[in-house]
């Protein structure tokens, strides 16, 4: 990609002071556009960074055996009667009235999936169920101020799964937690396994996946000596504790809740009626769960944790190009040729602006590998990473081969 032709590039204007850290460096860095509070446009270069997540967590959720697919947005409000949670969930959800009906925007999926299944399965041969999505939530959240972090329009993968017995569903759910922690290892990200308060779905304890952070919104209480971690809202613990599973001493920080898994059981297949036949001919309600991953919540985090004073500084494995090329006084398209006919992703800036100019946007852009074409590197180029400051100078095939271990 020529970054001449890029839509949304790097921007200089001022930003508005109160803007989180991920959210001025992906403004900055022309990844995401504000409408509003809590609500952004993935730009090109945004996008391709989302994409590149979905894809990581597609693999390895694919893994466990559950298929995707696509459920609507628009809701009836029928079907959040059935729970109850058209009442209960009113703060989050947005309600809405057209011509004398009632509907809602989606907020999370799991009437929609049960009232789906009741449809499609009956016995408990058509069990498991494990069926997913990414697609767009909508949530009222008051405090939309931490950028990516907190949209009030966001992009989440959930994944719902229904058992015929509580073993089954026990087992999947954890296979689905080792599915998350390999999801955030390759995105670079140590998430813990935090027991936590359910929220607007149950009463039950839930887990979440929470990433040490700062700036994170939540707090935990954790050992680092085995995984004893628990949320603040729940925790039975203090900072300075000796750790009830192993005696080692408890910390605490503020971290960033990446994903979430919910184990329901029963609970709401008992509401909406969601049975099946079992081998005796007689009738069993179904074991439920529901896992999610928030898409752009991540990029947020990356953009949150991944930084120096002068940008971003991508894993490599979502990095929205793989090479920044950049050409100064002589034009490098024949290397940009080149690498783009060996399957490098380049993003090629060949602007007419001053060298300070490209540097600064590569460094705020922060792409892995930037490779500087030059009068001064002759036939060489010049190969720097963005995560040190050694420069030096190799022929093509030399980059050819330092990119593919980066
Ligand atoms: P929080 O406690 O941060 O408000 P939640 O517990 O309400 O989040 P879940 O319903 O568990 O969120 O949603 C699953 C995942 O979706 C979260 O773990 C998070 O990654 C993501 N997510 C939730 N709310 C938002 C939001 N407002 N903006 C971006 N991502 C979100
Ligand atoms: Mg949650």
């Amino acid at each position: 990609m020529r970054y001449s032709n890029l839509f949304g590039r790097a921007t200089k204007s001022e930003l508005k002071e109160d803007l989180s850290t991920n959210a001025k460096f992906l403004i900055k860095g022309g990844f995401v556009d504000q409408l509003m509070s809590g609500s952004y446009t993935l730009l090109p270069l945004g996008f391709r960074v989302v994409k590149k997540i979905e894809q990581i967590i597609r693999e390895e959720i694919n893994k466990t055996g559950a298929q995707e697919m696509l459920m609507p947005l628009l809701h009836p409000k029928d079907v959040w009667n059935e729970t109850g949670r058209w009442e209960t969930a009113k703060e989050v959800m947005y309600q809405f009235k057209k011509d004398d009906k009632e509907f809602a925007l989606s907020f999370t999926h799991e009437e929609i999936v049960l009232d789906l299944i009741r449809k499609h399965a009956f016995a408990y041969k058509d069990f498991p169920i494990k069926i997913y999505h990414f697609s767009t939530k909508f949530r009222n959240e008051p405090r939309a101020k931490s950028g990516l972090l907190r949209g009030r329009e966001f992009l989440m993968k959930d994944l719902y799964s229904l058992h015929t017995s509580v073993e089954n569903l026990d087992k999947y759910y954890w296979e689905v937690a080792d599915s998350y922690i390999k999801i955030f290892k390759k995105l670079n990200l140590d998430a813990k396994i935090v027991e936590a308060a359910g929220g607007v779905f149950t009463d039950e304890h839930t887990h979440e996946f929470q990433v040490l952070c700062e700036t994170g919104e939540d707090k935990i209480f954790y050992c680092e000596k085995c995984d004893f971690c628990q949320n603040k809202e729940i925790a039975t613990v203090q900072e300075n504790d000796r750790c009830p599973k192993c005696g080692d001493i408890i910390k605490s920080g503020n971290s960033i809740e990446v994903g979430n898994i919910f184990k329901f059981g029963t609970f709401y297949s008992k509401k909406m009626n969601v049975h099946f036949m079992d081998e005796k001919g007689k009738e069993q309600l179904a074991h439920f769960a529901s896992y999610g991953i928030g898409l752009t919540r991540l990029m947020g985090t990356l953009a949150e944790m991944f930084h120096d004073g002068k940008g971003i500084i991508w894993p490599s494995v979502v990095a929205p190009f793989q090479v920044h090329l950049i050409s100064i006084g002589k034009n490098a398209d024949k290397v940009y040729e080149k690498l783009e006919k060996d399957g490098v992703e380049v993003l090629y800036d060949d602007r007419d602006v001053s060298p300070g100019e490209k540097f600064t946007d590569a460094d705020l852009i922060g792409i892995p590998v930037r490779l500087v074409v030059s009068e001064k590197s002759g036939d060489k180029i010049e190969y720097k990473e963005r995560i040190s400051e050694e420069k030096i100078l190799l022929d093509y095939d030399e980059v050819l081969e330092k990119i593919k271990t980066i």
